[in-house]
């Protein structure tokens, strides 16, 4: 009898990935590889972001019908920002995300759903969870009961690969002295077995730590080049540390079924190049030609502060994109400020029926524009966010090496360029003889997983 596993690896570069894999450097991917279907380029939607890309992993679906066109946006009848940033500062989104985020803001069908339709229990170790039987956190164990910040500082510092018997001596010695502290992938997998245990055979499992490290570090640091041992402190870390959890998790559901396991990225991640002038922060830049520009909080709670009228709120994802909203008649002076901007790659918006696109300052038809090969599925992927009315009046991407935030990372994402874009894709069944495809999209994986569990009857 079989199982069905999808686990999403947050935000690996797909250059980084395939290196890894080409120095042995993961070699129980390597070795699931032989029997599974390879994609070697999984393209995500846009935003390349782990809100949007996770719930089109899980519907199958683009922005535009599941509803997530961010990390954030703006409630317009509301007058809310709605925000799903899970930064460690701020709790209060993850609060949120553990409730409206599928309860209110998720719109199409999950996997989770249709697998139960199908007669299967099934369980979440991941942000989206919508009609999951089993709600499992991500961040301890057990099932969910709320998410807190501190819990998530501590797991981002002592997470790290264990690939020497010396590290795993420190890792259980730092279980024995912070027992619920353990580290979120062995998190993830430990909960995923306990799921499987109780009897559920679908559900999706998320990896969160290798998308951390590649803002923190840069989503292209090796060991040995820019790491320190037992520390998560490089990309390939915590890539690592995915393949040793993947292959513990493995053999435990191979006690009990033949697992079908799919493993992909929500995104890929590129380097944000040193120096202030490549982290932009766009409540300054509109200052600059008069104009009030806030994110983060609700217009009321802007003008309460400030005593000022908000012109424009804006929400980021990436931070290589951001939605823009017009609080007033500003479409013109906010579109001149981005078309002259040198972080912006391209500015989409909507001008009487038609969508029109602006780079290196002019402005086209959508329809006429032709993205290059550097931008996978571009067309497709933005269409596939635009029609949807919780985006932006304005939507920016950022071009290489900026974003759209003042903090110091060294990766980011959210653009419609090939890094931010580009992860990986397999789907491993113990029959499966190798394959390999050049290209996906990751709403292609839930399709193919379902098409399997219809089969398995
Ligand atoms: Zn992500």
């Amino acid at each position: 009898m079989k199982c069905f596993v999808t686990i999403i690896l947050d935000g690996i570069n797909n250059k980084t990935f395939w290196k890894l894999m080409k120095k042995g450097r993961l070699p129980f991917i390597e070795e699931l590889s032989k029997n599974s279907k390879i994609y070697k380029e999984c393209i995500t939607v846009f935003p390349s972001a782990t809100v949007s890309g996770h719930a089109s992993i899980s519907t199958g679906k683009f922005p535009a019908e599941h509803g997530l066109v961010g990390q954030a946006w703006f409630d317009r009848e509301r007058r809310e920002y709605i925000g799903y940033d899970f930064e460690l500062t701020m709790p209060d989104n993850w609060v949120d995300a553990s409730t409206n985020l599928n309860d209110e803001h998720l719109t199409a069908k999950t996997g989770f759903e249709i697998a139960k339709e199908l007669g299967l229990r099934t369980f979440s170790v991941d942000l989206v969870r919508k009609g999951a039987d089993l709600k499992m956190s991500f961040i301890k164990p057990g099932e969910d009961k709320g998410f807190t910040s501190s819990k998530l500082m501590f797991l981002r510092k002592f997470a790290r690969h264990t690939s020497t018997k010396k590290s795993s001596r420190i890792k259980k010695l730092l279980k024995k002295v912070f027992p619920f502290h353990v580290l979120q992938h062995e998190i993830a997998v430990g909960n995923t077995i306990r799921a499987v245990r109780s009897g559920c055979r679908f559900g999706v499992t998320w990896f969160m730590e290798s998308d951390a490290v590649s803002h923190l570090y840069g989503p292209d640091t090796f060991e040995g080049e820019h790491g320190k041992r037992y520390l998560y402190d490089s990309a390939e870390d915590a890539v690592r540390d995915a393949d040793e959890e993947i292959e513990k998790l493995y053999k435990r559901l191979s006690e009990m079924y033949d697992p079908v396991l799919a493993i992909l990225t929500d995104h890929g991640q590129s380097r944000i190049e040193k120096g202030k002038k490549y982290r932009v922060d766009l409540s300054e830049v509109f200052e600059k030609d008069g104009i009030n520009a806030f994110t983060n909080i609700d217009p009321h709670e802007y003008e309460k502060r400030t005593g000022k009228e908000g012109d424009v709120i804006y929400a980021v994802s990436g931070p290589r994109m951001a939605h823009i909203y017009l609080l007033k008649d500003v479409l013109s002076e906010v579109l001149d400020v981005l078309l002259s901007l040198s972080a912006v790659e391209f500015v989409f918006f909507r001008d009487g029926d038609g969508l029109k696109i602006g780079c290196d300052g002019e402005v086209t038809d959508f329809d006429d524009f032709e993205f290059g090969e550097e931008y996978p599925y571009a067309k497709k992927r933005v269409i596939g966010l635009m029609n949807n009315e919780r985006c932006g009046d304005i939507v920016v991407s950022s071009k290489r090496g900026y974003q759209l935030e003042r903090s110091d990372y060294h990766g980011g994402h959210g653009g419609l360029n090939y890094e931010d874009s580009t992860g990986f894709a397999l789907i491993h069944s113990p029959h499966q003889k190798e394959e390999i495809v050049d290209r996906c999209m990751v709403t292609d994986i839930l399709p193919e997983i379902v098409g399997m569990m219809v089969e398995r009857r």
